[in-house]
């Protein structure tokens, strides 16, 4: 019989915890007032259900929201564009960005502001890498997103630009040294900072997995992890390729029932982890289903 191990650290990270924390007290502090999200508060059904639940609406734009609303913006952070029309509407805002992000948001603005062009890594339809290269478009500064190596090779800057690099704090991380490698090369003036790398939980809950497995071949046990998040959470889904590019067996699930369906009789050691937006309340309910 299957033992699993829960690997620590796991599940929300700050940024999130604190999201929900403020987005329920608003919904306390407002009975029966609507609370407004721009976008999902975080990349988890279970959460959104939950607060949608006690009153908040999500929105895909702005001009969903009725003016004078209560509105929160995501812990992903917005672009000032969002916070010109929230102001136009008299919208009344709770901003939870999370501090990693508002470094990343603070690092562009400098980079422009000192003739600088931006490279971001990451994925350009994420709410974070939106927020970002907003601050760029907004003082009219040069931005370029990449995700891959051949990225790097198609951008059409002269190779003596100035250049500073900011991550995605949700990547992996191992990718991103090599991405970063690839653009010193293609731009020898390009610069890093503290916002070039993945934030402290992505990079935490990433290493621990990557040990789990590295024990698990210790062992001599085929090895596999069972990651506890929603598909369209990024660091979730990385946590499953980390698992895989390792040599481990992934599987994703999001609920209790997905859990159920799956046969985990071809590995010999199992991990359970879970992403930075997924409460620990599924993790136990997993858990203790074993
Ligand atoms: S993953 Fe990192 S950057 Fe994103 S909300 Fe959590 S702590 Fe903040």
């Amino acid at each position: 019989m299957l033992n699993p191990i829960v690997i620590n650290p796991h599940g929300f990270c700050s940024g999130v915890m604190n999201a929900v924390r403020v987005a329920k007290k608003i919904l306390d502090d407002n009975p029966g007032e609507k609370v407004y999200s721009l976008h999902q508060l975080v990349h988890n059904e279970m959460v959104v259900d939950e607060l949608a639940q006690r009153g908040m609406v999500s929105v895909e734009s702005i001009d969903e929201i009725p003016d004078g609303s209560l509105v929160l913006f995501s812990a992903h952070g917005v672009s000032p564009e969002i916070r010109k029309r929230a102001a136009e509407k008299k919208l009344k805002i709770t901003d939870t960005t999370c501090p990693f992000v508002s470094r990343i948001h603070r690092e562009v603005c400098d980079a422009v502001l000192t003739n600088k062009k931006v490279i971001v890594v990451g994925d350009s339809s994420h709410a974070e890498v939106k927020g970002v290269t907003g601050e760029v478009v907004e003082l009219g500064g040069e931005f370029s997103v990449i995700n891959t190596c051949e990225d790097v090779d198609s951008i059409g800057w002269d190779k003596a630009s100035e250049i500073r690099v900011v991550v995605q704090t949700t990547l992996a991380e191992e990718e991103v040294v090599n991405l970063l490698a690839a653009i010193k090369k293609r731009f020898p003036n390009s610069e890093t900072s503290a916002a070039s790398s993945v934030c402290t939980a992505t990079r935490d809950r990433q290493k621990a997995v990557r040990d789990f497995i590295s024990l698990g071949k210790q062992e001599g046990k085929k090895t596999g992890v069972l990651v506890l998040g929603s598909p369209n959470s990024a660091n979730t889904k990385r946590l499953a390729k980390i698992t895989e590019e390792k040599g481990g067996v992934a599987w994703l699930a999001g609920t209790l029932e997905e859990v159920q369906k799956i046969d985990f009789s071809q590995v010999e050691k199992l991990g359970i982890t879970a992403g930075a937006s997924t409460p620990e309340t599924l993790i136990n309910e997993v858990f203790s289903n074993f």
